[in-house]
């Protein structure tokens, strides 16, 4: 049997992050299913946490986990009418452009986002009133056990930026809708200019940090207190949207954690409203 031994490269994390916050890890980069599925025969229940696009990740200086990266998979995609096949490890942006190019539009809300289509899928990822789910029909994952499962998209819990998957996805089925290439490109044109408009895209960050309470908005809670600016170290509350904390250049684990308890500290006290965060912790 292959020694998986050889699949582990130790990296900054820094760079896995879409925060550019890390430390020297040790980290899992299997170049084919083969090797993830003896990845997955050897650590069997213990935890591991696969890492897609980082957008969502905030690494701590120090954890028990056994990280995955998706990196060196292979991309894999396969078209049948609006039925679409793909590996997680695709980039959401990259699949935008080759749906258009097909015709197939409905996802065109995610945009702009550095996210890969495993995370996006784990974390239900959504905006506009809309949210992955609603285009997923089942999603191929590797258990625990090593095996594979498919799963329907009714099997999979997926609520607001959660899901119940355990394990790697490892593909996911698409139902999109037939739209035209034009009309696709002007929707994703539209949701990237809205994206650089109304969020710090040129600075290191993870999107929203927190999730939006039920029927109001956790930037609007943030910004309402005066927080846009807010700075502990190099971690500040973005002035341009007050729900993304960015890295001003060397913002440490700590920097971030003090930043947020700080704004969850100072929402309770005025609203009484607990913010829950959105963002995934290693
Ligand atoms: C500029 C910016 C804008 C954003 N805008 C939005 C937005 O509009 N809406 C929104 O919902 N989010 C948004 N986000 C947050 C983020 O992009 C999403 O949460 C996205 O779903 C994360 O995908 P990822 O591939 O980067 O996942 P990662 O950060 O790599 O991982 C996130 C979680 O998914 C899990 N995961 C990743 N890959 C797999 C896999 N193959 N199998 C099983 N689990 C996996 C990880 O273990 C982790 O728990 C934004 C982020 C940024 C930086």
């Amino acid at each position: 049997m292959k020694n998986i031994d050889c699949l582990i490269s130790k990296v900054d994390l820094k760079e896995l992050s879409h925060l550019k916050v890390g430390s020297m890890a040790d980290v899992y980069f299997p170049k084919s299913y083969e090797d993830l599925k003896l990845i997955y025969e050897k650590f069997g229940d213990e935890e591991k946490f696969p890492i897609g696009g980082g957008s969502n990740t905030l690494f701590k200086d120090e954890h028990n986990k056994i990280l995955i990266s998706d990196k060196f998979l292979p991309k894999k995609i396969k078209i049948a009418g609006n039925i679409i096949k793909v590996s997680s490890n695709y980039n959401i942006n990259a699949f935008l452009m080759k749906m258009a190019a097909n015709n197939l539009g409905g996802l065109e809300f995610l945009a702009g986002i550095p996210a890969n289509i495993g995370g996006l899928t784990f974390m239900n990822a959504g905006a506009n009133n809309k949210e992955i789910f609603q285009f997923i029909d089942s999603v191929l994952v590797l258990e625990n056990s090593g095996k594979q499962r498919l799963f329907r998209k009714d099997e999979l819990n997926l609520n607001y930026r959660c899901s119940n998957i355990r394990g790697f996805i490892l593909e996911v089925n698409f139902k999109l809708d037939i739209d035209s290439k034009e009309n696709i490109m002007k929707k994703i044109a539209m949701n990237i200019m809205k994206r650089k408009n109304s969020q710090p895209i040129t600075k290191p960050n993870l999107g929203c940090f927190f999730k939006n309470p039920s029927g109001s908005s956790a930037g609007k809670l943030i910004d309402d207190l005066g927080l846009k600016g807010l700075q502990v170290g190099d971690a500040i509350v973005s002035d341009k949207h007050a729900n993304f904390i960015i890295n001003n250049g060397n913002a440490s684990f700590q920097n971030i954690i003090y930043l947020t308890e700080l704004i969850k500290q100072k929402v309770i006290n005025q609203f009484n409203i607990k913010l829950e965060l959105e963002i995934k912790i290693v």
